[in-house]
C-alpha cells in the first residue's frame, strides 16, 4: 500500500487573489486554521477588475449583489455608489477586502504558477512558479478565472502596426489618451459594448469592426440612492438566501408567465417596462421561457431589433447592427449604456466584417475585403480563451504524469465543476461544468469556497489525505451539463461558452446552465452522501471508507 511519507510544506497552495482567491486564502487560514500560499501574476488582488481597466469597464451586477457576503460586518460597512460599479470601485472594494482580513500577507504578488504535478507517492501537490518557488501543499486550489486569458486573434501583420494596441484584459495601468486618435475598436460582445461609447466621446474617430452584431439592454445606471441601500443592509440575509437559490445568482422572484400566453399587447408592455427599467430584470423578470423556447424567444429577440431601429437612426447602419442569425440570450446576455446611439455620432463608422472580412492589419491601420481604415491605435476587445485558457497556460500533472490539457483536449471534464477525475486533491473554483459565467459569479464563488473548505475539513478531521473524483461520476456530470444545455438557446449561437471564439477549440457547451440553487442543492446532496461520487482515502490506491 503507497501511504504519505512526507509532510507537505503548506496545505494549500492557492492560485489567484481575485475574489476567488481572496475568499479561500481567507476561508483555509481563518476559518480553517490551515496554512495557505496563494500566487498571483498581478501585482496587486482584484482580478479581473485589476486587469480590465478599459474605458468603461463596469460590472452588470448590481454592486449591492457584487460582493461577499460571508461577513456581517464587511457587508454592513461597504457602501456602493454605482449601480452598476466601476471597475475602480470593484477594485477598492476587493482591496479594502485584503486589508481587511489581512490577505496580502499570504499572497505573493508578480508571480505566476507555471506547473502544478501530483507526487502521488506522498498525496501531495508539487508546485513551481515563474520567480523559481518550488512547494509542496496537499491540496491545490485554483482561482485563475473563468475570464482570464485574454485572446488576441491572430490576424495577418498585426505585429507590423506602426501605432499603440492594446488588448481591453491588459489595459495600461495610467491609462490611455485617445484625444485626438483616430481609434479601431476590434469586437463587440460584452467589453466592446462597454468601451465603445465611452471611447467615442474621447477618440477623433472611432471605426467599430463588428463581426457579431449583440442583442443589448440598457442598464439605465446611476447611483446607489442611500436609502434603497439602507434597506438592502437590513434585509441582506434574506436577499441571499434568494439570490443563493435562484437561477442567476441574483435575488429575483422566478417569474411564472409564458410570453406566449398574453396578448400581443400585454406582451409589449412588459417589454416595454422591462426595457425602461433596464438591466438583467429584462430575462429573468419579464417572462419565464425566453431562454428556454424559441416561439417565445422570438418575441424579445424581435422585440430588441425594433428599438435598434428606432434607436440607430441611419437605416443601413441599424440593420448592420440587427442580430438576426442568433437568439437574444443564446450568448452572454449584455447591458450598456449608449450603446445604440453611439452610432448616431458623426465621429462613429461602423464597419461589417461579417461580409467584409479584415484582411491583414497593415503598419498604418486595418484593410478589410473593401476598404483600408487608417488608425492610431487598435483596441482588440476580442475576449478571452474562456473557462479553460487559465487552466491550460498552467502544466498540470496528475495521476501517472497524465496532463490536464491533454484529458480536456476534447473539451473540459470535471465532477460538478470542481474537481477532475485522475487530478487528486485539485479543487478548481468555478471550474468548467459549475454556474460560473451563467450567474452573478460572487455567489458561485462563495458557494464553491465554502464546499471545498468543507471538503478540506472533513478530511483533516477522519485524518484523510487524498479525493478524487470518480471517473463514472464525472462522466455522468458531463453528460448532464450537455443534456440542460440542448434544451436552452446556449447551442444556437457561435459563442465563447462553447469556445467558438478560439479557432481549434472544441464545441462543448462548458459552464452549467441548470441554475445556482439546482447546482447548489446537487452539491449539499454529495455532502450529505458522504461526498458521492469521490473517492476519499489516506492512500492513493486503496480509498478507505469515509466514517
Ligand atoms: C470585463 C468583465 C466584466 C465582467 N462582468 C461581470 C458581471 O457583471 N457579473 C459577474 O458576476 N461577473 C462578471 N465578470 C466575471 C468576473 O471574472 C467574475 O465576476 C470574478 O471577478 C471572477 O473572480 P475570480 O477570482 O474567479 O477570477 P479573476 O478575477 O479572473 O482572477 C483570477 C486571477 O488569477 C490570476 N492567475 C491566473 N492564472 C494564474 C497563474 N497561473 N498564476 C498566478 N496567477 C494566475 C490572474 O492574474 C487573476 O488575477 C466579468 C468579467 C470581465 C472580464
Amino acid at each position: 500500500m503507497a501511504t504519505s511519507t512526507k509532510t507537505p510544506d503548506l496545505d494549500a497552495v492557492v492560485i489567484g487573489a481575485g475574489f476567488a482567491g481572496l475568499y479561500m486564502v481567507h476561508s483555509l487560514r481563518d476559518e480553517l486554521g490551515m496554512s495557505a500560499q496563494a500566487y498571483e501574476a498581478g501585482d496587486n488582488v482584484g482580478g479581473t477588475w485589476y486587469w480590465n481597466r478599459y474605458p468603461g469597464a463596469r460590472c452588470d451586477s448590481e454592486s449591492y449583489m457584487y460582493c461577499f457576503s460571508f461577513d456581517k460586518a464587511l457587508m454592513q460597512e461597504w457602501n456602493w455608489s454605482g449601480k452598476y460599479p466601476e471597475q475602480p470601485e470593484i477594485l477598492s472594494y476587493l482591496n479594502h477586502v485584503a486589508d481587511r482580513f489581512d490577505l496580502r500577507k499570504n499572497i505573493q504578488f508578480n508571480t505566476r504558477v507555471t506547473s502544478a504535478k501530483f507526487d502521488e507517492a506522498n498525496n501531495m501537490w508539487e508546485v513551481q512558479t515563474d520567480k523559481g518557488d518550488k512547494v509542496t501543499a496537499r491540496f491545490v486550489v485554483t482561482g485563475i478565472g473563468c475570464l482570464s486569458a485574454g485572446q488576441i486573434p491572430n490576424i495577418k501583420g498585426r505585429e507590423t502596426f506602426k501605432g499603440d494596441s492594446y488588448h481591453t484584459g491588459s489595459w495600461p495601468h495610467e491609462g490611455v489618451n485617445l484625444a485626438g486618435k483616430r481609434v479601431g475598436v476590434i469586437g463587440t460582445g460584452s467589453s466592446g459594448v462597454q468601451s465603445i461609447p465611452v471611447i467615442a466621446q474621447q477618440a477623433k474617430q472611432l471605426f467599430v469592426f463588428q463581426r457579431t452584431p449583440q442583442y443589448t439592454i440598457p442598464a439605465r445606471h446611476g447611483t446607489v440612492d442611500k436609502a434603497f441601500l439602507d434597506d438592502v443592509k437590513s434585509n441582506y440575509d434574506e436577499i441571499w438566501d434568494k439570490a443563493r437559490h435562484s437561477t442567476g445568482g441574483f435575488p429575483v422572484d422566478p417569474i411564472d408567465r409564458s410570453a406566449l400566453e398574453v396578448s400581443e399587447e400585454e406582451r409589449k408592455d412588459i417589454y416595454e417596462t422591462a426595457w425602461k427599467e433596464g438591466g438583467f430584470k429584462f430575462v429573468f423578470g419579464s417572462f419565464k421561457d425566453i431562454a428556454l423556447d424559441r416561439r417565445a424567444n422570438d418575441t424579445a429577440s424581435e422585440f430588441i431589433r425594433s428599438k435598434i431601429r428606432e434607436i440607430v437612426k441611419d437605416p443601413e447602419t441599424a440593420e448592420k447592427l440587427v442580430p438576426v442569425d442568433h437568439p437574444f440570450t443564446s450568448k452572454r446576455a449584455l447591458i450598456d449604456t449608449n450603446y445604440f446611439d453611439t452610432y448616431n455620432r458623426d465621429n462613429v463608422t461602423l464597419v461589417d466584417i461579417r461580409h467584409a472580412p479584415i484582411e491583414e492589419i497593415t503598419p498604418t491601420g486595418i484593410k478589410t475585403e473593401d476598404a483600408e481604415y487608417e488608425l492610431d491605435v487598435i483596441v482588440f476587445a476580442t475576449g478571452f480563451d474562456a473557462m479553460t485558457g487559465s487552466y491550460n497556460r498552467i502544466d498540470i500533472r496528475g495521476r501517472d504524469g497524465a496532463a490536464l490539457k491533454d484529458k480536456w483536449a476534447g473539451g473540459p471534464k470535471a465532477y460538478l465543476g470542481v474537481a477532475s477525475a485522475g487530478f487528486p486533491n485539485l479543487f478548481m473554483i468555478t471550474g468548467p461544468g459549475s454556474p460560473s459565467v451563467l450567474s452573478n459569479m460572487p455567489v458561485s464563488i462563495e458557494q464553491h469556497g465554502e464546499w471545498i473548505s468543507g471538503v478540506i475539513e472533513y478530511m483533516h478531521e477522519h485524518g484523510q489525505t487524498v479525493i478524487e473524483a470518480d471517473q463514472q461520476a464525472e462522466t455522468e456530470w458531463v453528460a448532464h451539463v450537455n443534456e440542460i444545455a440542448e434544451q436552452t438557446m446556449f447551442m444556437l449561437a457561435d459563442s465563447w461558452y462553447l469556445g467558438a471564439n478560439i479557432p481549434g477549440k472544441p464545441r462543448v457547451f462548458m459552464p452549467y446552465p441548470g441554475g445556482v440553487g439546482a447546482y447548489r442543492q446537487k452539491c449539499d446532496e454529495v455532502t450529505a452522501g458522504g461526498y458521492t461520487g469521490f473517492t476519499l482515502g489516506a492512500s492513493t490506491r486503496e480509498p478507505v471508507g469515509v466514517s
